[in-house]
């Protein structure tokens, strides 16, 4: 059974990111051949973003510029996309599980009385039914779910669902879609950020996260040179943010990001269950650590039982040689 599909791109500094890519390969699966229509917002400049769109498997895309799409708010966003699918009347919608994603998806189910599968990991159409796996319990456990009635309304968590490959000569229309937006009842003025430059953390296919065991603001010297001979980025532990040896912008787990990178490597974090939710699904799990029960071997794939200020420096060594 086919079905048109609407994947909400999201746009950061002018570029698509990642997610909206890997939104319309999921959108794929579950279109069963039916059209992709991608939908992007911002001030101006949207053009070649929606061509983007088209080049990683969008049938079109429609782009909406309005002042008042310069920032992201779940009020003006929401009234932009809403007369999108009010006019597309699409069978499902994808969008990343970001926090953009968190925060209108939500929104637009409510307006939409439709239900709402977040944080999906994987895709099988089933026979009519569309099948998303997420997990649950911090990661303990999946679970399979469909949405039986309305619009099928899915987040997907970033770097699990593969990007389809770019074909720069496909084409496809990009139309400007005029939209009402009323004024805003807030409106952002400036946007002060936090995070270090460089990789997005939560799209990183390779992380670095460093915990107390890296001893204070210093200690994380090697793990930035590490994260950039491997093209990755840096994250850390609550307990590293809460010592102030780094930014809580880059804590992962429970109350920070969850991250699902290809390779991810924990240098003197312990394991406690709250990082495990953000970090326990990633692809490969490398644990260094000088006390061979932490917690973290648990759920790695490979330990190292050591001191990372040894360790660290000379695994950059051996890749520098490669
Ligand atoms: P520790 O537990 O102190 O571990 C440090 C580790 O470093 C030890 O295992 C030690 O053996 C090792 N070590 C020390 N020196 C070295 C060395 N030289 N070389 C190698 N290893 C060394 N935590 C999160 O991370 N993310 C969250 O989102 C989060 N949310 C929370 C939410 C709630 C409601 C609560 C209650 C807690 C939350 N926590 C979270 C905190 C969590 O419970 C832990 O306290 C925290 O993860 C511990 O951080 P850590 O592993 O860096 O520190």
């Amino acid at each position: 059974m086919s079905r048109k599909v609407l994947i909400i791109g999201e746009v950061r500094d002018n570029s698509l990111r990642n997610v909206t890519f890997e939104a319309i390969s999921a959108a794929k699966s579950v279109s069963d051949g039916g059209e992709l229509v991608g939908v992007i917002c911002g001030e101006n400049n949207l053009e070649p973003l929606g061509n983007e769109m088209i080049q990683y498997g969008a049938d079109r895309a429609i782009i909406i510029q309005n002042d008042k799409l310069k920032a992201y708010s779940s009020e003006g966003y929401s009234q932009a996309i809403y007369q999108v699918i009010d006019e597309e009347s699409p069978e499902a919608i994808i969008m990343g599980h970001t926090a953009i994603g968190k925060d209108l998806t939500p929104k637009l189910a409510s307006r939409l009385e439709t239900g709402l599968i977040s944080d999906a990991i994987e895709i099988d159409v089933v026979g009519e039914n569309v099948v998303f796996t997420r997990p649950i319990y911090s990661g303990k456990a999946f679970e399979k779910k469909i949405i039986t009635d309305g619009i099928i309304f899915a987040t997907i968590r970033p770097n699990n669902i593969p990007p389809l490959e770019r074909d720069e000569s496909r084409q496809g229309t990009v139309s400007n879609l005029d939209v009402e937006i009323s004024d805003l009842q807030t409106v952002i003025k400036d946007i002060i950020r936090k995070t270090t430059e460089g990789i997005d953390l939560s799209e990183a296919k390779v992380v670095i996260a460093g915990g107390r065991g890296v001893k204070n603001k210093e200690g994380f010297k090697p793990l930035y040179e590490l994260a950039e001979v491997l093209g990755g980025a840096v994250g850390a532990s609550r307990g590293a943010c809460d010592a102030d040896y780094c930014d809580y912008s880059l804590q992962i787990g429970q109350t920070g990001k969850v991250v699902t990178p290809d390779l991810y490597i924990a240098c003197g974090i312990s394991g406690a269950i709250q990082h495990l939710a953000g970090m326990s699904n990633s692809k490969i799990i490398v644990a260094i650590n000088k006390d061979p029960e932490a917690n973290i071997f648990n759920v790695a794939d490979y330990g190292i039982v050591g001191d990372l200020f040894e360790v660290v420096p000379k695994l950059i060594e051996e890749i520098k040689q490669v």
